[in-house]
């Protein structure tokens, strides 16, 4: 009912200056970039990652307050970090085992439960706005590969060629067999709008030199990506298969749900109990009112934070 009459009232305000005033308190935004070491980086590619974050945070919230959706938000500020190739998502992929990018991704609206989910596509720009169509087009949640691909041509979506991906130094990661998550990040986004809508999402090109075929948490609805409205949002990042055995998304809503536990509390919960299977990972969570969870098991998550307009949290180290 609340959410109705908001509804009404934004509709009302939308084109008055009061509108900016009228309902802006519930509006926020969380993001992540990715969880783990962030060592060995330059003061150049830290400043890049903390400023994209800053853009895509601002971009996002700006679009909720002038009425638009947080499915709208959630899938622009991921376009935003599928575009910047400091971020293991779109244009950043990781290369698999035989030298190449296979790409996941998520999205999900709280509102009805509709979810869109990619996995293993090799040439799509833009793996958010396939899954996207594929929740909103489609009768169907999820596609693989090939078949994902063909659909985003019918969608006419932008599609790329493999130099597009191209990165010297991830190549060589993946020629040295370097198993570990990369050092650039999955990237995922949560929102609530004034509709008291949520919506997550998430997007990753997975783990260096993973076997082709491979597909980890981020396309999995459940694991990767969760969002019900009244309850919370949830994007993870980390070692994926864990988070799939886990169900880490769903398990902290369900926590939230059945429990009744605060949002920052059900997520500490699971992400220890990830670290006691000896799985790195950390998520980013909203609960019904906005309020954010930034919960991560390594050193460092790059994340951000934004429930005003005139302030953006943007942080990728612990705290002190
Ligand atoms: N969760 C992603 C995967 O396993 C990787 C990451 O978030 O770093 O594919």
């Amino acid at each position: 009912m609340l959410h109705i009459i908001k509804k009404t009232l934004i509709n009302f305000f939308f084109f008055s200056p009061l509108f900016l005033i009228s309902d802006t308190k519930d509006i926020s935004i969380v993001i992540h970039g990715g969880a783990g070491w962030f060592t060995s980086m330059t003061e150049e590619e830290i400043e890049g990652i903390e400023e994209a974050l800053n853009i895509a945070a601002d971009s996002g919230y700006e679009l909720m307050l002038e009425g638009g959706t947080s499915l709208d938000a959630v899938e622009r500020a991921i376009i935003i970090l599928e575009d910047n190739p400091l971020f293991n998502a779109g244009r950043g992929s990781v290369y698999t085992s035989e030298l190449r990018q296979e790409m996941d991704a998520s999205i999900m609206d709280g509102s009805n439960l509709n979810a869109g989910a990619v996995a293993s596509i090799t040439n799509v720009k833009n793996p958010i706005k396939l899954a996207r169509y594929i929740m909103e087009k489609t009768e169907h949640v999820m596609f693989s590969s090939k078949g994902a691909e063909k659909i985003a041509i019918e969608a006419g979506l932008e599609t790329v060629s493999p130099s597009y991906f191209y990165s010297e130094e991830k190549l060589q990661r993946a020629k040295n067999k370097i198993k570990t998550n990369s050092k650039k990040g999955t990237v995922g986004v949560v929102a609530l709008d004034a509709y008291g809508n949520i919506a997550a999402g998430t997007s990753t090109g997975g783990m260096t030199n993973k076997m082709p075929g491979r597909i980890g948490d981020s396309p999995i609805i459940g694991a990767g990506t969760w969002a019900e409205n009244g309850v919370c949002g949830v994007s993870g990042t980390g070692h994926g298969e864990y988070f799939i055995r886990l169900n880490v998304a769903k398990e902290i809503c369900v926590l939230m749900k059945y429990e009744k536990l605060d949002v920052k509390k059900a997520a500490q919960i699971v992400i220890d109990r990830l670290k006691s299977m000896g799985a790195d990972g950390g998520v980013i969570a909203l609960d019904e009112n906005g309020t954010p969870a930034m919960i991560f098991n390594t050193p460092a998550m790059a994340r951000a934070y934004k429930d005003s307009p005139d302030y953006t949290f943007v942080q990728i180290y612990k705290d002190n």
